[in-house]
């Protein structure tokens, strides 16, 4: 059985607040108790993670989507790949 195939997700996660939130996108989107925010871990060894508001994850998950699925048909290959060289 195939294992299963590895995440590259590594830097997201999902909480629930506890106490009021402001998300790190704008400071008038606040996170009440009891609503989820996404936490983005930072890039490098000591960083922290930023949390972000229902709405504005949504969006960069959106922007995420499409960021995979422009990777995705890039490494694809295409059928001009597989197609037999054309006679020159
Ligand atoms: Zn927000």
């Amino acid at each position: 059985m195939p294992r299963a195939p590895r995440t590259l997700l590594l830097r997201l996660t999902i909480e629930t607040a506890k106490r009021t939130r402001k998300c790190s996108r704008s400071k008038s989107h606040a996170v009440r108790p009891g609503e989820r925010l996404l936490l983005v871990g930072e890039r490098g060894p000591a960083a922290g993670k930023k949390g972000y508001c229902a709405a504005c994850a949504a969006e960069m998950l959106a922007a995420a989507r499409d960021e995979i699925d422009a990777i995705r048909s890039s490494v694809q290959p295409t059928p001009a790949d597989a197609a037999p060289p054309t006679p020159e």
